[in-house]
């Protein structure tokens, strides 16, 4: 981790914000190779996550009112527990103290005064001075960043946790986009912000963040994935079983896994062979990832089945370090189903049925001009209760009268003044709820794996050297333009050289000062994967030299056929050793 985080300053990946102004912890910025790698992941994603599912993008406001919040469940349970040190005043994250200093893991799952047990159990102490911290009360910190819309305001509104809110909020407009057809996917791309009690390395737990998220609505009695084209895909899988039989992840094809477990949703299972072909393409090693299916208790209650993507960030010889990379959740109708009861809108779509059904339906026509004058402004109450009670409990209307509450009162009304009638209807289908299946993806702590999976350190001709070993795809910069040396016509024909192949949209360096040998060493370390030196030959017959990163073998290619030599290898349409 150290490694990378020197080399992510010092070319350009990532660094902590302001640093000129004490720095903020929590804060970090992409510098030029790092900004283009982000981008890179973030097209990477919206290629297979929407584009090749067919999925629609949205790019929703960052803030939104507390209303949002309020219904999302997230004003009253975005909590992480915190303790503070009563010596040194630093503020830890007391689940994560917990699962650093003892055996347990998954200690989120325990409640604050669990935790608080546990500290003092365990004797455990402060990891910035050493303090121990058995008497410290553990309390819930609200991760929201709170503002207010306006001036003057007392709008209060919040910097969205996630970016999935945004989709959610808008699902009556969205669904008119999708013409009200389920399965439908509405994919999002963007930042969102918890104020981390402890943020911590680097940009895997920062203040602000970057998510790609995608809300795939569907219909659990109709709506099937495409399971056939993710069966064979192996994915690395640790299920709750194995954990708590401490156990050890599996290889195993989503197929077998979805038919006959650990995979207990279809639609999970498929995103988890998606996420892992998508991993693999991407750069990240899938013998350091593994999928960790949830247990029970650590599920939030709407969640029937989630998994975790997993991987491990550690360096050569050092024990495991797992992040969480992506939850892939399925979520139920609980966020429809929350802002439907937070507005007037519903979160709901109609559902044919394969035949019409013929149903009863119950009805009321209160006699209003009998109930006005006798209940005035509690009339109109008093006539939708009755409507409501129709629509559950017909038996209510067999007697002489019906009793309905209205403002906490008991009103008896003459079933003769309600105007009820049972008549039979034929129905074409329903309104329901869809259900949501969720992959919610970090963007930055993928990039971090992505870095750490290509990291290594090799020796070149009694040389050490660091290379990051990207896959073309990925790599910030595709190829280096090199002149042997600055002169005789060689500079100019590589500097034209380099104009030409940005002019197909290749990405291009070009570097003439110091030796060759240590201008193939930069571009090793940032993961450019091929080197192009124009020498003398090259004035002669038309040839450069293509380097490969990974293997420095070389090889001589006409100067006519470089851009569509290089643009099939950086789409893996053709490998080095064939040239
Ligand atoms: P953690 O347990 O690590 O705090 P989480 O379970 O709260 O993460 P989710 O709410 O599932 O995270 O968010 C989805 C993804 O967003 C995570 O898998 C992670 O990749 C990313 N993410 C969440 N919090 C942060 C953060 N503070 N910094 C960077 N990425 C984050």
């Amino acid at each position: 981790m150290k490694a990378l985080a020197e080399l992510a300053k010092r070319r350009g990946f990532f660094f902590q914000t302001g640093s000129a102004y004490g720095g903020v912890s929590g804060f970090y910025t992409y510098g030029p190779h790092g900004a283009t790698l982000k981008a890179t992941v973030e097209s990477a994603w919206r290629e297979r996550w929407a584009t090749r599912e067919g999925h629609d993008e949205i790019d929703a406001p960052t803030i939104m009112p507390e209303a949002v919040f309020e219904a999302s469940g997230h004003l009253d349970g975005f909590d992480d527990l915190l303790v503070e040190c009563p010596a040194c005043e630093q503020s830890h994250r007391a689940d994560h103290l917990v699962e650093g200093q003892t055996d347990i893991a998954e200690a989120e799952s325990y409640t604050a005064k669990e935790i608080e047990g546990l500290l003092a159990e365990h004797g455990i102490t402060c990891p910035s001075c050493g303090a121990p911290l058995a008497e410290e009360p553990v309390e819930q910190f609200n991760l929201m960043f709170e503002t207010a819309i306006g001036p003057g305001s007392t709008n209060r509104g919040y910097l969205r946790p996630e970016t999935a809110q945004g989709i959610f909020v808008d699902f009556p407009r969205l669904r008119e986009y999708a013409r009200g057809e389920l399965p439908f996917g509405v994919a999002q791309i963007g930042r969102a912000y918890r104020n981390e009690i402890s943020p911590r390395n680097a940009i895997v737990r920062t203040r602000e963040f970057n998510q790609a998220e995608l809300e795939l609505f569907f219909d659990p009695d109709e709506d099937e994935p495409d399971l056939e084209s993710v069966a064979d895909v192996e994915a690395p899988l640790f299920s709750a079983e194995a954990q708590t039989a401490d156990g050890e992840p599996s290889f195993q094809t989503i197929g077998a896994a979805v038919e006959s477990g650990p995979i207990a949703d279809d639609w999970v299972g498929y995103y988890v062979g998606v996420a892992t072909a998508w991993y693999d393409r991407i750069g990240i090693d899938l013998d350091r990832v593994r999928f960790r299916q949830h247990q029970a208790a650590e599920r939030a209650h709407y969640a029937r089945d989630c998994w975790d993507a997993e991987a491990d960030v550690s360096g050569p010889g050092q024990d495991p370090e797992w992040i969480e990379l992506a939850g892939i959740a399925n979520r139920g109708t609980y966020d429809l189903s929350h802002h439907e009861a937070h507005t007037d809108e519903r979160y709901r779509v109609f559902s044919e049925y394969d035949e019409p059904r013929t149903v009863e339906r119950a009805s009321v026509e209160p006699d209003m001009a009998a109930l006005g004058p006798e209940y005035g402004s509690q009339a109109a109450d008093i006539a939708a209760a009755l409507e409501d009670l129709a629509e559950t409990d017909q038996r209510a209307f067999e007697g002489e009268t019906v009793a309905v509450e209205v403002d906490g009162e008991t009103v008896e009304i003459p079933t003769e003044q309600t105007g009820f009638a049972v008549e039979e209807v034929t129905e074409r289908g329903e309104q329901i709820t869809p259900h949501v299946i969720e992959p919610s993806m970090g963007i930055d702590r993928t990039v971090y794996t992505i870095l750490v999976h290509a990291y290594d350190e090799d020796e070149i001709d009694g040389e050490e050297r660091t290379v990051l070993r990207l896959p073309p795809e990925m790599a910030p910069t595709l190829v280096g333009v090199f002149p042997l040396m600055d002169k005789d016509g060689l500079g100019e024909q590589a500097r034209n050289l380099a104009a030409d192949l940005r002019a197909v949209g290749l990405s291009v360096t070009y570097d003439d000062s110091g030796a060759i040998g240590r201008r193939y060493r930069r571009q090793d370390e940032i993961g450019t994967p091929y080197c192009i030196t124009v020498d003398y030959e090259s004035l002669d017959d038309g040839t450069v030299t293509v380097r490969d990163r990974d293997t420095t073998d070389q090889v001589r290619v006409g100067i006519d056929e470089l851009a569509a030599t290089l643009a099939a290898l950086q789409d893996g349409e053709l490998a080095f050793d064939q040239l």
